[in-house]
């Protein structure tokens, strides 16, 4: 099912295709595997990793051989292999000025007191 990247394979290393996981290039020697459903390229090993299956659509369906007309037309268009890496979006932060409100408020009362008192 894997197939090892070759001279015969140069079309494939041109396209510059990048691995859904580790987002590198491919490289002469690297044992790549096609996904069926989406003709994603991945390093097998990515394939193998936790549940065995393609990682950009999760098709457990492997394609038989490295077709270059299979490869070259895929599924979806421009995203797939194309994908820059998994972004992380960061929690928003606390919104602090209620807590600073209050605080003023406080203070305020405080000295309006100590003002009412002297
Ligand atoms: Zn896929």
């Amino acid at each position: 099912m894997a197939h090892i990247l070759t001279e015969d394979d140069n079309w494939f290393i041109d396209l510059d295709r990048k691995d859904p996981i580790t987002h590198e290039g491919f490289q002469l020697g690297d044992e790549v595997i096609v996904c069926r459903a989406c003709r994603c390229v991945q390093l097998n090993d990515v394939w193998e990793m936790g549940p065995t299956g393609c990682k950009y659509c999760g098709s457990s369906e492997a394609s038989g051989d490295f077709d270059r007309d299979f490869i070259e037309h895929k599924v979806s268009g421009a995203t797939i292999n194309k994908a820059g890496p998994i972004r992380i979006t960061h929690k928003k932060k606390k919104k602090l000025w209620p807590y600073f409100a209050a605080g003023a408020a406080a203070l305020a009362l405080i000295v309006l007191l100590i003002l009412y008192f002297l």
